[in-house]
């Protein structure tokens, strides 16, 4: 495995990769590897001959008050945790090789999918994962990238801006991997004290409980936002629950067919988010 930090040095190996006729999967990541990131890469490494991942804690995406410079890295550990699932490269560059200083053109999805869920209370998020990507995916040029369900909203922008752009590639995605005690795993969790991370469980369990809800035969979102919420306001600040068309990311005003159920709560301060798909049956 190779750990590369400049982009032409990328296009140099992967030009070589392509000439070769291989195909390359791709994973973008921010680092502080769990078993989340290391399914997508397993995955890329079943399904292509050559597999990158970048590794980025991309500053486009965060809000002013949001944790990036607290968010945790460890590159050594990633790379160990990469190598041992049989990734070829690792591309980890530096802020400036990302943003050069007279850096101005930026990706963007407009219309409904940015402006719900996540898009509402991190203005400008999405904008910067699209314009990241969107980056990587030029610096890369992968046949397959990988994107976990667990950013549910992510992986459907990206995907528009795939369709929109006409990127050359299969967006694949990838379940999400949780916990033993059924916490979906993220690099944020790192932030939850034992108390905390008790506490988070509920996002899991409204979800839960919505499913045994819509499974019952209720229809009304409202109804089942209601007891959500009645089970989580305790233990947490909820940002939003949503029930919502899984394509088009609108909620619902009646539950007929298979829904998006998505939630983001502040536990302790810590923003987590989750979702499940949930058909009638
Ligand atoms: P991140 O490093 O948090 O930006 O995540 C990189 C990729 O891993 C994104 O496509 C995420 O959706 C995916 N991912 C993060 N957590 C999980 C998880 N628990 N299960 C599956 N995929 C995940």
């Amino acid at each position: 495995m190779v750990v590369v930090k400049k982009i032409k040095k990328v296009r140099e190996i992967l030009t070589r990769v392509r000439n070769e006729k291989k195909s390359i999967g791709f994973v973008p990541t921010m680092g502080y590897f769990h078993q989340g990131h290391l399914r997508l890469m397993e995955l890329a490494r079943k399904e292509n001959d050559y597999v990158v991942v970048s590794i980025f804690v991309n500053p486009l995406q965060f809000g002013p008050k949001e944790d990036f410079k607290e968010y945790p890295r460890d590159l050594k550990r990633d790379i160990k945790m990469a190598e041992e699932v049989g990734v070829d490269l690792i591309f980890a560059p530096s802020e400036k090789e990302m943003y050069e200083e007279d850096f101005s053109t930026y990706i963007e999805v407009t219309g409904n999918l940015t402006q719900v869920m996540c898009g509402k209370s991190r203005p400008g998020h999405f904008k910067g994962v699209t314009t990241v990507v969107g980056k990587l995916f030029n610096i890369v040029q992968p046949d397959r990238a990988y994107f976990g369900k667990k950013d549910y909203q992510q992986l459907i922008i990206v995907k528009k801006m795939v369709k929109d752009l006409n990127f050359p590639l299969k967006i694949v995605a990838v379940n999400t991997v949780r916990e033993k005690d059924k916490l979906a795993m993220s690099s944020r969790n790192t932030y939850l004290n034992e108390k905390s991370r008790k506490k988070a469980l509920v996002l899991y369990q409204s979800l839960k409980l919505a499913e045994k809800e819509i499974k019952k035969g209720v229809k009304d979102p409202k109804i089942i936002k209601e007891k959500m919420k009645n089970l989580i306001e305790e233990k947490g600040e909820i940002d939003y629950i949503s029930i919502a068309d899984p394509q088009t990311l609108q909620e619902v005003e009646k539950i007929e067919k298979k829904v998006l159920v998505a939630l983001a709560v502040k536990i302790d301060g810590v923003r987590l988010i989750d979702n499940r798909i949930i058909g009638r049956n």
